[in-house]
């Protein structure tokens, strides 16, 4: 309950004489991305995507890349709409939208609206997201989203009270829903050393994605100091290709690193003939049709043969 002439912890929704206030449309980001850079590496492959932040955050973490906008007031910015942010998809030729860069469950409505006037248009949409929401606004929002990347960012219900300010269940319940209503979805945990890094915690992650769905893809991401942990040290490499033959033996068949310069850190290797199927090097990947071009296997890639027209593909040979 938020008391009135208060905010809720989101810094969004406010108690205006005993009427809950929640901004619409405010934007503080948009900016063309491809859509390899949420990270999505099996949706829409090398396709732009039109991606737009608010403000706000219902989590709190000590690491926030974002912290300028995710933990702060909503700031009087421009207000735009769905229809107008639909409209700049188009015209700057984007396959979709995306709802990132703050905690987008904070303009929930806001992001409904958007997403059910791309569809209109014809455009996906991608939510970015921390996964810290109910079941029930989660389950309405599995009806207009197409793909979520979720960040579970550790496997420990200690480490999200003490380093987020919340916990962990809900975030593990959000993608169980997902899977189970069969949405598109891809996880990142970013690998911070010291904290989230112990052989324990990935293995018990990368057995609980498992137990979901061995194919939904995993991004391991390096950790870079900023906000209140930069007193810490980047994630060395050796960490995340010890979480990524964590991921591996435990059964997972889509592994990526990210956050970080190295050969074969984002190809995709086929589960199947253990060769390259799509060759990355950062948000640029081959041309691709979700399908291993040397034994024929199904890769658990959403394409759009229209997205073969895009001037991202990679002609890397
Ligand atoms: S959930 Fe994301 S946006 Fe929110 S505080 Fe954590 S890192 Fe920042």
């Amino acid at each position: 309950m938020i008391p009135r002439g208060k905010s809720g912890r989101c810094k969004v929704r406010s108690n205006k004489h005993s009427v809950l206030e929640t901004p619409y449309g405010n934007l503080s980001s948009a900016h063309v991305d491809p859509v390899e850079k949420k990270p999505l590496f099996h949706f829409h492959p090398s396709t732009y995507v039109y991606s737009i932040g608010g403000w706000g955050c219902n989590l709190s973490c000590k690491n926030c890349q974002n912290y300028q906008i995710s933990q702060v007031w909503v700031v009087n910015s421009a207000v735009t709409s769905p229809e107008e942010i639909c409209k700049r998809a188009l015209s700057k030729k984007c396959g979709g939208i995306a709802f990132t860069y703050n905690e987008p469950t904070t303009w929930y409505e806001f992001m409904e609206d958007t997403a059910a006037e791309a569809r209109k248009n014809g455009l996906y949409t991608v939510c970015v997201t921390n996964g810290y929401i109910q079941k029930e606004p989660m389950s309405e929002l599995l009806e207009y989203i197409d793909a979520f990347n979720i960040d579970v960012k550790s496997f420990s219900d200690q480490f999200y009270q003490k380093y987020c300010g919340g916990t962990l269940k809900p975030v593990l319940e959000s993608v169980e829903l997902a899977a189970e209503h069969k949405n598109h979805i891809e996880l990142t945990y970013l690998v911070i050393p010291g904290i989230n890094d112990s052989h324990e915690e990935l293995e018990a992650f990368s057995n609980w994605v498992r137990s979901i769905n061995e194919r939904i893809p995993v991004h391991f991401n390096a950790f870079h100091p900023c906000f209140e942990l930069r007193h810490l040290d980047s994630t060395p490499i050796s960490t995340l290709l010890n979480a990524r033959q964590i991921g591996y033996d435990q059964g997972l068949k889509y592994v990526y690193l990210g956050n970080v310069n190295y050969p074969s850190a984002g190809d995709t290797v086929c589960p199947r003939c253990g060769r390259v199927a799509v060759r990355r090097v950062s948000t640029r990947a081959q041309k691709t049709d979700g399908i291993c071009r040397f034994c024929n296997e199904e890769l658990n890639m959403v394409v759009n043969p229209k997205d073969n027209t895009s001037v991202r593909f990679w002609e890397y040979e």
